[in-house]
């Protein structure tokens, strides 16, 4: 993306951010609260349709300048193709965990239900909760309902996987299961953008980390730059007052 923003009426929450995810690569994004970390996530995926700069994804340059807006069959296609994991896990409380997961499949990608459901079977092992297929969300704990959160927007086969504070919302103990799942699929080289304050988790699987304070990004770099030698006096206090 080059030179990107986005406004909510008049409050500029991005002011112009430049930034190359590269395939098969994990960007991290830190920074304080009400920095614009949610908001440049959900421009990637069109969620917010972003008021300046451009955009390149998948085979699509877009181009924002004057709030122009692309059409609706490009946004529907870049929304099949990014996948998104909340905080709040979002599943149908009314589908089972099998069902979550199928959903976007079957409705969206119009695979047959036969296909949808082995290959539903085959992500819930992977996330470790193959004996969970019939049970509903709210018989999970939230790492389990946040692992069946990563299964259903990995079913889409996404080419870009958007993660927004994924273990925020969860006690401390579920955190490392739901960490675990993401580390691997960043091992099986799915590119990533996630937003996290897990810094343990950033410095050990993020190939760039970006930090963001007031609608830029401040610093950028590896994690190795950016969490242990930041060279920017706001990436130094933050970073002090989250470790
Ligand atoms: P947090 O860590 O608290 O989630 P953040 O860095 O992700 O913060 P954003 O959620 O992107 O920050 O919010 C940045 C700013 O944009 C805030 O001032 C927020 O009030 C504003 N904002 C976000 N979404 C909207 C919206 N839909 N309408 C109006 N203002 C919004």
């Amino acid at each position: 993306m080059t030179k990107l923003k986005k406004s909510f009426g008049n409050n500029e929450v991005l002011k112009g951010v430049n930034l190359k995810i590269e395939a098969g690569s994990v960007l991290v994004i830190i920074g304080p609260s009400g920095s614009g970390k949610t908001t440049l996530l959900r421009c990637m995926n069109l969620l917010e349709q972003p008021t300046e700069g451009t955009l390149q994804l998948l085979h699509y340059t877009l181009d924002f300048t004057g709030n122009k807006k692309p059409d609706k069959q490009t946004v529907l296609d870049i929304r099949k193709n990014t996948g998104m994991v909340f905080q709040s896990y979002n599943l149908f409380p009314h589908r089972t965990v099998l069902e979550n997961i199928m959903e976007g499949p079957v409705i969206v990608q119009k695979k047959r239900v036969a296909e949808a459901k082995a290959r539903a079977q085959q992500l819930l092992a992977k996330v470790g909760l193959a004996d969970k297929a019939d049970a509903y969300p709210h018989q999970l704990s939230g790492g389990q309902q946040q692992r069946v959160g990563i299964a259903r927007a990995v079913a889409m086969e996404p080419k870009l996987l958007l993660f927004d504070e994924p273990t925020s919302a969860l006690d401390p103990e579920l955190v490392g299961e739901v960490l675990k799942v993401m580390r691997e699929l960043a091992s099986e080289g799915m590119t990533m953008a996630v937003v996290t304050h897990e810094m343990k988790f950033a410095y050990e699987v993020a190939d760039k980390v970006i930090f963001m304070d007031n609608g830029v990004v401040v610093e950028e770099g590896t994690p190795q730059q950016v969490l242990q030698n930041p060279t920017n006096e706001r990436t130094k206090a933050f970073l002090s007052r989250i470790e």
